[in-house]
């Protein structure tokens, strides 16, 4: 998406966090309590002002402790078969928690599809692929989860209730978009 970054210094807060993480575990990888710190802060500003990731990054984050994912060093990688499919399977040292991915060159995450790329224009595209969105969600339930959808519908509920109603309202307009 080129042309105006809306939230430009929260999106470099974030790059720096990260690169930080990958620095403090580069440096000392027995100091993986600071990278995880600086993984949780990324992972927490993100969720508040409900930024999204790139998958590339989100991947490397622990869903369950938000551990900086290094295999061979804060994670392991397996790669298993399933129903014909080829996955790869990363497990947290850590929290144990596991997540997998579709092993498949010809597969394209939904939000590189031509549809989920609004050119940065609510309003009018947006009712135009409405349409498209529940066709393309349902064979989309990311590969990247062993747990189904439990811990994510429950932060999200979790979000307006316990915190300030601005940040709800901000999460509803996102998920229009
Ligand atoms: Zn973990």
């Amino acid at each position: 998406m080129a042309g105006q970054v809306k939230d430009r210094e929260a999106f470099q807060r974030l790059s720096f966090l990260y690169q930080a993480a990958h620095c403090v575990l580069a440096q000392d990888p027995e100091n993986q309590a600071l990278a995880r710190f600086y993984c949780h802060t990324e992972r927490t500003v993100a969720r508040r002002l409900v930024l999204r990731r790139d998958p590339s990054v989100k991947r490397t984050l622990c869903r369950g402790c938000s551990s900086l994912l290094l295999p061979g060093l804060t994670c392991t990688q397996r790669q298993r078969r399933c129903r014909g499919q080829r996955w790869t399977v990363q497990t947290c040292l850590t929290c144990q928690r596991s997540q997998r991915f579709l092993n498949d060159p010809a597969h394209v995450l939904w939000g590189d599809l031509p549809q989920a790329q609004l050119g940065g224009q609510p309003g009018a595209t947006v009712l135009e692929n409405s349409p498209i969105y529940p066709d393309l969600r349902p064979p989309q339930p990311l590969p990247s989860t062993v747990h189904p959808t439990p811990p994510h519908p429950a932060e999200e509920k979790a979000q307006p209730q316990s915190s300030r109603p601005s940040d709800g309202v901000t999460v509803f307009q996102t998920n229009k978009v």
